[in-house]
């Protein structure tokens, strides 16, 4: 990925002093994961670019598991796209390549560390979420940048498979050199999810020094400082709390506010069915228990109060999740025998895995509907046939219910990411089958309050071995 600087002030090679980089050199910098080049495709009295290419190499991302904390945390495993799109490696690779400048610190024209150039940056490519393009304009907009977004293909070859979530994005604005890669430094891996380093406490005190003098006046500041810190409660509340000190708190903010209606229904049916897990597992009698696509840990929290359980085990195939997970433990903070009790690992639920072995029960919460039906088998085998726990508790939506979800059709399903969801007959079909073939016993109940011919909001299958 490259990010380009571009000045059209003059004498344009002005920029070379600032960025404390000399125009004819080409420089390069050690990254933990690969290289950063910096040179200038062009450079005049009239216009001069300055480039920073970033070279990440993957095989260095596999073995640098050691970038993520150890624990066993392994995003790098993962074909991704980490070597193409800017994110927290760009701000690695700025606060590098132009500490000084960032720092508002020029050597040998100190007089320029104030002016307002005009200036241009291109960045191929950014990767943002859904609705990226919105997200984009709503952080740079509103601190004078005018934004142009190229959103690129999936393949070029292939219009009909449609847009990607990747964009060239190009920023024009009239600021100062250490204004602008305060900016990008923060901004950049606001957009992309997985930050490649273990986020801690530090994390807080980069973003504040970095957005000092603009993220608290910043429209958008909680968005901003949720998604710079990778979405961790803890961390995001005093981050915020630093933020506005001295100053009226107004509330919740627009993203607390906009959560209305489904969303905190859903959040309520969550709390109850977790409630009715944590009760089912207990009624087991079970010591050593799995939670399997444990996502950010709201079971697991429950589970670690019952002290019966002597051992608690969450699997995600999502790292980002099990980074939610730890902290909504406050798993670092644990006293040692607590710790010894929780354990979390990296895993998918479609292939056997000798980890998820002599387990007394395991709980597979809002899950199976996150597979594709082809490999609903596979995990079928991987946990009735090989893993074996003595008691399942399975929960997936009642598709029958969703006609009563405001805004959702009936054919619609929940959540972007669900592959499918069953009628309460089909649920039972697929469970009855499950406990014939894999000698457990059944029994199915509802999860929330019933409607006539409609059922619960969600459905709970309880396998038992051998009954
Ligand atoms: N059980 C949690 C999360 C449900 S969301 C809860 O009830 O709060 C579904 C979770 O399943 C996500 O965290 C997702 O990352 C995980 N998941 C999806 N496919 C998976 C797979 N193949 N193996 C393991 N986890 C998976």
């Amino acid at each position: 990925m490259i990010l380009n600087i571009t000045t059209t002030r003059q004498p344009a090679t002005d920029l070379g002093y600032l960025l404390h980089k000399h125009p004819d050199k080409f420089q390069t910098f050690e990254l933990s994961v690969g290289k950063a080049h910096v040179f200038y495709p062009e450079k005049s009295e009239e216009k001069t670019t300055i480039s920073l290419l970033l070279d990440i190499d993957p095989i260095d991302m596999v073995r640098g598991a050691r970038n993520l904390g150890g624990d066993g945390f392994a995003l790098g495993h993962y074909i991704n796209d980490r070597p193409y799109v800017a994110s927290s490696f760009m701000s690695v690779a700025l606060s590098k390549a132009f500490s000084s400048a960032m720092n508002g610190k020029c050597k040998d024209k100190p007089e320029l560390v104030d002016v307002k150039f005009p200036l241009k940056v291109t960045i191929a490519v950014i990767s943002a979420p859904r609705g990226g393009e919105m997200l984009i304009r709503k952080i740079f907009e509103p601190l004078g940048y005018k934004v142009e977004l190229t959103r690129h293909r999936l393949d070029e070859k292939f219009p009909e498979w449609g847009e990607s979530k990747y964009y060239t994005l190009e920023l024009s604005h009239t600021v100062t050199i250490k204004e602008l890669l305060s900016h990008l430094y923060v901004l950049i891996p606001t957009l992309d999810n997985d930050k490649h380093y273990f986020v801690s406490a530090q994390e807080i005190d980069k973003l504040l020094k970095k957005g000092e003098g603009w993220l608290k006046e910043h429209h958008e500041r909680e968005q901003i400082t949720r998604r710079y810190l990778i979405g961790l409660d803890s961390l995001s509340r005093q981050a915020l709390e630093r933020l506005s000190e001295g100053e009226d708190v107004d509330g919740p903010g627009d993203e607390l506010i906009e959560k209305t209606g489904i969303q905190k229904r859903k959040e309520t049916l969550h709390d109850e069915r977790i409630k009715l897990v944590v009760e089912k597992i207990v009624e087991s009698g079970a010591t050593r228990v799995l939670d399997l696509g444990c996502g950010e840990g709201k079971l697991i929290k429950q589970l670690v109060k019952q002290k019966q359980f002597s051992e608690i085990t969450g699997m995600d195939v999502s790292y980002h999740e099990l980074l939610k997970a730890k902290e909504r433990l406050r798993y670092d903070e644990m006293p040692p025998k607590q710790k010894e009790r929780v354990n979390l690992f990296q895993g998918s639920l479609t292939y056997q895995d000798k980890r998820l072995e002599e387990f007394d029960a395991a709980a597979v919460v809002e899950v199976i509907e996150h597979l594709d039906l082809n490999r609903l088998k596979a995990f079928e085998r991987v946990l009735f046939e090989f893993a074996k726990p003595k008691t399942v508790v399975l929960t997936t939506p009642n598709q029958e219910y969703n006609i009563m979800w405001e805004n959702l059709d009936a054919e619609d399903v929940r959540h972007g990411d669900h592959r499918f969801e069953w009628t309460r007959k089909e649920f039972a079909e697929w469970a009855n089958k499950i406990g014939k073939v894999y000698h457990y016993g059944v029994e199915l109940l509802p999860v929330g309050d019933e409607v006539e011919n409609i059922g619960a909001p969600s459905q709970m299958a309880i396998f038992s071995y051998g009954n």
